[in-house]
This record gives structure tokens, sequence and C-alpha cells, in this order.
């Protein structure tokens, strides 16, 4: 049932942010390759090389890309100062091979827990960097408490930048609101999610089809404004929706799915002629990704056991 599914969710992420067992996973020299490897179901690796190694996989299968160092709420200004750093190693390392990767982020891993001024710096010098290089940054959307922030932030970054993207969660009964903000300004892509964070009862709108319809709007109103959007699920009906109505097709709308989840799927909409992208993430922070992606489906718990155990 449903609440025993986000005590299990809510387990997992608190396994996820236990400093003490992230340290010992990370001194582990008997765990730290096991569970990397159960990890590299949906993590490209823990180091840039690996991110880059996995991109270029994909792109010779004729996908789109888009590349995270892994991290959130990060709490120290040095801790910030060394993501952005990370961030500005990626997209050098992305300005020289194939263009079209886009860059996404968490303004909390580069300092929107510490101060909104510090990760306005550093989102300025990234975009700025990405705009030399021709790459899109897209900012991810992280729960309702930062929603506020991260819209100005973005809106601010809009005013000098046409290369920063937002994310909007369709489950947050506000978003209808914001989405209509956001078409008013800005010209980068806004990426559609139902969202993966566990607000409180009430405060947003579980999946159902009345998401499902929401989510559909809010693409919709997107491309009638003519403005690039993503479709960022692996939900089936809204995937095949996309894809049968010919208004989606040449629209600058594109499919956009997590490395590692429904490939089936995503090779089948890719072969269809569908422009779909795979969000692909590497970083030292990749356990706290893994128990993620478990605690959306704990199925997952069996891939990444069968790959560790295999490989
Ligand atoms: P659901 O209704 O959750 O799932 C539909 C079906 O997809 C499921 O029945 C299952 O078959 C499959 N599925 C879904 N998740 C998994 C999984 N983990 N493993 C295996 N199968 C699965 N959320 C945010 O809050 N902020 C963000 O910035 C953000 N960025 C994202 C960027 C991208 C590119 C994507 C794809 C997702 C992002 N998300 C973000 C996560 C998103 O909000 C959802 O939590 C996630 O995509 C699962 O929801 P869904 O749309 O696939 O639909």
């Amino acid at each position: 049932d449903s609440l025993s599914e986000r005590a299990f969710a809510d387990a997992l992420k608190s396994v996820a942010r236990n400093l003490q067992l992230k340290q010992y996973v990370r001194q582990s020299a008997e765990w730290y390759p096991i569970l990397l490897r159960a990890a590299e179901r949906f993590v490209a690796g823990d180091v840039l090389e690996r991110g880059l190694f996995c991109r270029d996989a994909l792109d010779a299968q004729g996908y789109r890309t888009s590349l995270e160092y892994i991290g959130e709420n990060t709490l120290t200004e040095t801790e910030c100062t060394q993501a952005f750093q990370e961030f500005s190693r990626l997209i050098e390392a992305c300005s020289k091979g194939r263009p079209g990767t886009r860059i996404s982020l968490d303004l909390s891993h580069i300092g929107l827990s510490v101060d909104e001024d510090l990760s306005y710096r550093h989102l300025e010098g990234l975009a700025s960097q990405a705009e030399v290089a021709g790459l899109e940054l897209v900012i991810s959307m992280e729960e309702s408490a930062k929603t506020n922030s991260i819209l100005a932030l973005h809106r601010n970054i809009s005013a000098r930048f046409t290369n920063v993207g937002i994310t909007l969660q369709a489950q947050l009964p506000r978003t209808l609101e914001d989405l209509e903000q956001v078409l008013t300004y800005g010209s980068g892509t806004i990426r559609i999610v139902k969202g993966a964070y566990q607000e409180q009862e009430g405060q947003y709108i579980p999946r159902s089809e009345t998401l499902t319809s929401r989510y559909i709007q809010m693409v919709d109103l997107c491309v009638q404004a003519g403005r690039a959007v993503s479709v960022a699920t692996h939900d089936e009906p809204i995937l095949r929706h996309m894809t049968r109505n010919e208004v989606y097709r040449g629209a600058a709308v594109e499919i956009e799915m997590l490395y590692g989840i429904r490939t089936d799927l995503a090779k089948q909409l890719k072969d269809d002629g569908f422009p779909v992208r795979i969000y692909l993430t590497y970083g030292e922070e990749w356990f706290l990704y893994l128990c993620h992606r478990i605690a959306e489906h704990p199925p997952n718990i069996y891939d990444a056991v069968t790959r560790s155990i295999a490989g």
C-alpha cells in the first residue's frame, strides 16, 4: 500500500543521506567496488571520465544526452566551490566533444543551501562558460520549500543568458501559474517532470490520471508558445501520446529519460524517429543516486544486485 511504500522510500532516502554510512562506503575496499558496480546500472560512474565514456556510447547509438555531476544540499562554501569547479571541468570537457550535451544541475549543489548570492555567482560563471562553448544548462527543481528561490534565480539569469533552462514539477498545484510566468521570459528549454520529492499530504497531486492530464497540458502550453520542451518521464501513456500526435513532431519537443530506466522504451521511441535524450549522472555521490532510484521503484534493487553479482 502507498503508506508502506512511502515509509520504505523515506527510510532509503535517510540511508542515502547518512554521513557515517557514506564515509564507511567510501573507505571500504570491500563494499565500494561492489556497490559502485550495482550503482552503474543507473549512474555512469564515480568520475568525469566515466560520464564522458557513457555519453560517447549513447551518442554513437543516436541519443542526445544530459550530464549531471551528482550532488545536492551542499552545506559549506568550500564544498559549493568544489562542486562549481567540477561543473566547470565538465563544461570544458563537453566543449571539446561533439556538441549538444546538456549540463544539468541542482542549485543547492552549488550554493543555494548556503547563500542565494553564492549559488547565483556560481550559476552565472557556469552559464557564461557554457554560452561560449555553445552548451545549454538546465536547472533541476528541488523540494517545494526551494521553488520560489530557484524560480527567482532562473528569472534573473534568464535576463542575461539565453542558454539556461528550468525544470518544473507537474505534481505541485502552483506549477501551472509558474509555467505561465516562465513562458513570459527567457528562452531556455523547459523540462517538465512529475516530481520526485515527497511533499506534505495535500500539497501535491499524487500519481493519477489528473496528474497525467496536467502534465500533458503543461507540455501543450510550451508547444503553443513555441518554447523548447523536454518531456522528462518514463510514463508510457504520456510518451505514446507524444509520439502518436503529429503536433509534437517537428516542434521543439524531445523526450528525456534517466539512464538505465525503461531502456527498451527509450530505444523504441528513438527508432521511431523521436528525439530522445538520456540523462546521465556521475560523481562520488553515486550512492545517494542509487538509493533514490530504488526508493522510486523498489524492483530496481534486483537489477542492481544482479549487475553487481554478474560483475
Ligand atoms: P511515474 O508515474 O513515477 O512512473 C511511470 C513508470 O515509469 C513506472 O510505472 C515505471 O514503469 C517507470 N519508472 C519510473 N521511475 C522508475 C525507476 N526509478 N525505475 C524503473 N522504472 C521506473 N524530479 C524532480 O523533482 N526534479 C527534477 O529536477 C527532476 N529532473 C528529472 C530529469 C529527468 C530527465 C527525468 C527523467 C526525471 C527527473 N525527475 C526530477 C524525476 C521525476 O520527477 C520523476 O520522479 C521520475 O521521472 C519518475 O516519474 P515518471 O514521470 O517516470 O512517472
